[in-house]
């Protein structure tokens, strides 16, 4: 579950001093006014404002993304506040297994010095949709800070080796919640959007693990998404 092989650096944070100057800014705004491709243009400096800006989207205490979830959150050492999808788009969801029960993974990830988190934990027993943090915002789980400000991750309680936690109970719950995501940011149904951790790129990981079903899943999304 963890990204304890690839703690968050100081580099998560957006370097300020990276961003474009107000002068860039000005110029291609007047790119956006000449030029074609201005609507591309346009988006991409969007995304620049809101990036950089340290604007926040207006958030309410205790909202959750997907209807019915139960709102527990992580630690806030264990991610970083965005305004997604507006600063980074969001196209990916990344299953986990987290190699521990429901709750010590709740435990881990309000434990500040864990340095990660995902969006969503789910219970086997009866695919219980716990919340840890807002799809705005950029969780540590990938291992890998492109995957994470472009993903959403998931885990799912059990271990990679052990198939009995896989219940019918929480793979329909996930397809539901993923059915969900994709149809938020408009991420189609398939094997290159909706990865395992260990497809991430740069990173060593057996996560979500041989027994977890993905032409059962993929299928279970899609009939969601319907
Ligand atoms: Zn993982």
């Amino acid at each position: 579950m963890s990204d304890r092989s690839a703690p968050p650096q100081p580099s998560e944070e957006p370097p300020v001093h990276r961003g474009p100057s107000r002068r860039a800014l000005i110029l291609g705004g007047t790119a956006v006014a000449l030029g074609a491709g201005a609507v591309a243009r346009r988006e991409e400096l969007a995304r620049w404002w809101w990036r950089y800006s340290a604007m926040e989207e207006p958030r309410v205490e205790g909202e959750v993304d997907h209807p019915g979830a139960e709102w527990i959150p992580a630690a806030r050492a264990n991610l970083r506040r965005a305004g997604r999808p507006r600063d980074y788009p969001i196209d990916r969801v990344v299953i986990h297994m987290p190699e521990a029960t429901y709750p010590i993974t709740l435990r881990v990830f309000q434990d500040p010095s864990h340095g990660a988190a995902t969006h969503y934990v789910l219970r086997a027993e009866d695919g219980h949709v716990a919340q840890l943090a807002r799809e705005l915002d950029v969780a540590y789980h990938a291992g890998n800070r492109a995957f994470n400000e472009r993903s959403i991750g998931i885990e799912h309680e059990g271990w990679a080796h052990d198939p009995s936690t896989l219940t019918d109970a929480m793979y329909e719950s996930s397809a539901r919640l993923v059915a969900g995501i994709c149809d938020r940011y408009g991420i189609p149904v398939d094997r290159e959007h909706i990865v395992g951790h260990n497809e991430v790129p740069d990173v060593v990981r057996i996560c979500p693990g041989p027994h977890w079903d993905w032409d059962r899943y993929l299928e279970l999304v899609r009939r969601e998404a319907a």
